[in-house]
């Protein structure tokens, strides 16, 4: 048996800098093996228990094991409706592989590269989805990304017409304009949303509802119920003099730019800001992607945290990955003013920061230290500082509870205040992950279903 990990083979730093080509590039059959040869099939099975669909994780190493890789796609599916998403983009540290027993005996099994091996083996071989028999019902969902997809998906499993309505001109939400192609081919998105349409589900771009239609219209069209997947897609600022210069953007709206409009092309007709010192604040997954983009782009870049490396939210391959390009860290820091010349970016004023005791979310409360005001120079700064709820929704549907930042108030199963309306995801939860998002689209299907079933809608 082997004793540590299977690395995963990777473009090389400083070929990778100069494209947006994937970085990880994948297990063969003999690294599965060998990876799966690692896991002693643990009677407690504490990686499934930590995984937040419950992929039966065991069982499907075992099949990876001896060689039966569409029996181990079977399995990793019936729980995971999108298994290449999340082989690529789970923060499996926390999760699975976080509980994994193995950690002291060569570091936990790979079991976010054995899912991606299995779904991405199967997607060449061209595997096509059963399609279920009709129900005669049909059920609006709102907003393509994980939630939404993984709504319909179960939901079309059911024999379900289901209607995806998507704002933008393209489908997957975050995982289409978001998360960028180096981290998660946009081919391995498109090929889940064919996926669901061969089992009959309907996508319709460029419909914003709440403009084009509301969701009490969208009832009245004869959607039995309507489930809201609409993310937390609005950037918060720090609202520090400068913030409006040339040359300050949110993460959102520098990732769009590049990942669902292709501005890094050479002949792409969307305009992309290229500068040659980026500042990016925060420390989460976002931060990470648009340092890395603002790389690619030929700027040096930093990272300007006020926390320590340890509170990083960012999942730790990528903050490795973002070290090997060459991005530099400024932990401790905080942003206090945008420095200007002439309306455009000049610099970033910033102070140091020190731990304190910890606060609501269990990390260390970050406060200012007194005197240490200083200057960085940058051209271009990122502000990566999370996201809310977009307040069309809850502004356009009458009698739909609210929370907090604008988040749509859910139960456990995702029904609303609003009888036939559900949601799930980071509309509910604010900005959280892929796999989250999934398995509410997944619960709020089953609630569906059952309220069609018993006579409630
Ligand atoms: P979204 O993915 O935001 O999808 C919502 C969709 O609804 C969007 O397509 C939007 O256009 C559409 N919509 C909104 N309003 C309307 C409307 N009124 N009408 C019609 N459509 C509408 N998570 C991880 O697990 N791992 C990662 O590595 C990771 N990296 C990330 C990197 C970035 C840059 C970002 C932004 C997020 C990242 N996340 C990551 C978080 C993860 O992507 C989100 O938690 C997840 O996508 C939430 O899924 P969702 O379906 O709730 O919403
Ligand atoms: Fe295998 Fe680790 Fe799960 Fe044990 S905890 S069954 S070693 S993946």
């Amino acid at each position: 048996m082997n004793n540590s990990r299977i690395p995963m083979p990777v473009q090389a730093p400083e070929e990778r800098i100069k494209n947006f080509s994937e970085v990880a590039l994948g297990y063969n059959e003999e690294a599965a093996i060998s990876e799966a040869e690692r896991c002693m099939n643990c009677k407690t099975h504490p990686c499934t228990a930590a995984c937040p669909v419950g992929v039966r994780i065991p069982e499907f190493i075992a099949c990876i094991k001896e060689g039966r890789f569409e029996e181990a796609y079977s399995v990793v599916r019936a729980d995971n409706a999108l298994p290449a998403v999340c082989g690529r983009v789970c923060p499996q540290e926390r999760q699975c592989e976080g509980s994994c027993l193995r950690q002291k005996a060569g570091g936990p099994i790979a079991i976010g590269r054995l899912e991606r091996f299995v779904a991405d083996r199967h997607a060449a071989q061209g595997g096509t989805p059963s399609k279920a028999p009709a129900s005669g019902r049909k059920v609006a969902v709102v907003g393509s990304g994980p939630a939404g997809l993984a709504c319909a998906g179960e939901l079309a499993a059911r024999g379900y017409a289901v209607t995806v309505f998507e704002a933008l001109h393209l489908a997957g939400g975050v995982l289409a304009y978001g998360i960028p192609e180096f981290r998660l081919p946009k081919r391995i998105v498109n090929q889940e949303i064919a996926a669901l349409e061969e089992m009959g589900v309907t996508f319709v771009k460029n419909a914003v509802i709440g403009r084009s239609l509301t969701v009490s219209e969208l009832r009245a069209e004869g959607f039995a119920a309507v489930f809201l997947g609409t993310g937390a897609g609005l950037p918060n600022f720090m609202n520090i003099p400068g913030e409006n210069a040339r040359g300050v953007f949110s993460a959102n709206e520098y990732l769009t730019r590049i990942n669902l409009m292709k501005a890094y092309e050479e002949d792409a007709e969307t305009p992309v800001f290229r500068a040659k010192q980026v500042a990016v604040v925060g420390g989460g997954n976002v931060a990470m992607d648009a340092a890395r983009c603002a790389r690619r782009l030929g700027a040096e870049v930093t990272v300007v945290y006020r926390r320590s490396e340890e509170e990083l939210p960012a999942r730790r391959e990528e903050v490795e990955h973002a070290r090997e390009e060459g991005i530099g860290f400024a932990f401790l820091t905080n942003p206090v003013e945008v420095l200007t010349r002439e309306g455009d970016v000049c610099g970033l004023r910033c102070v140091k920061m020190q731990l304190g005791a910890p606060d609501a979310s269990g990390r260390r409360r970050p406060t200012a230290v007194a005197g240490s005001e200083h200057d960085r120079a940058a051209d271009c700064v990122i502000m990566a500082l999370g996201t809310s709820p977009n307040p069309l929704i809850g502004q356009t549907t009458e009698g739909l509870e609210l929370r907090g930042r604008g988040e749509i108030f859910a139960d456990e199963n995702g029904r609303t205040s609003l009888r036939g309306v559900y949601a799930g995801g980071d509309a509910v939860t604010g900005a959280a992950t892929v796999i989250l998002a999934m398995g509410a689209g997944k619960r709020a299907a089953r609630a569906i279903d059952e309220d069609i079933r018993s006579g409630i809608l």
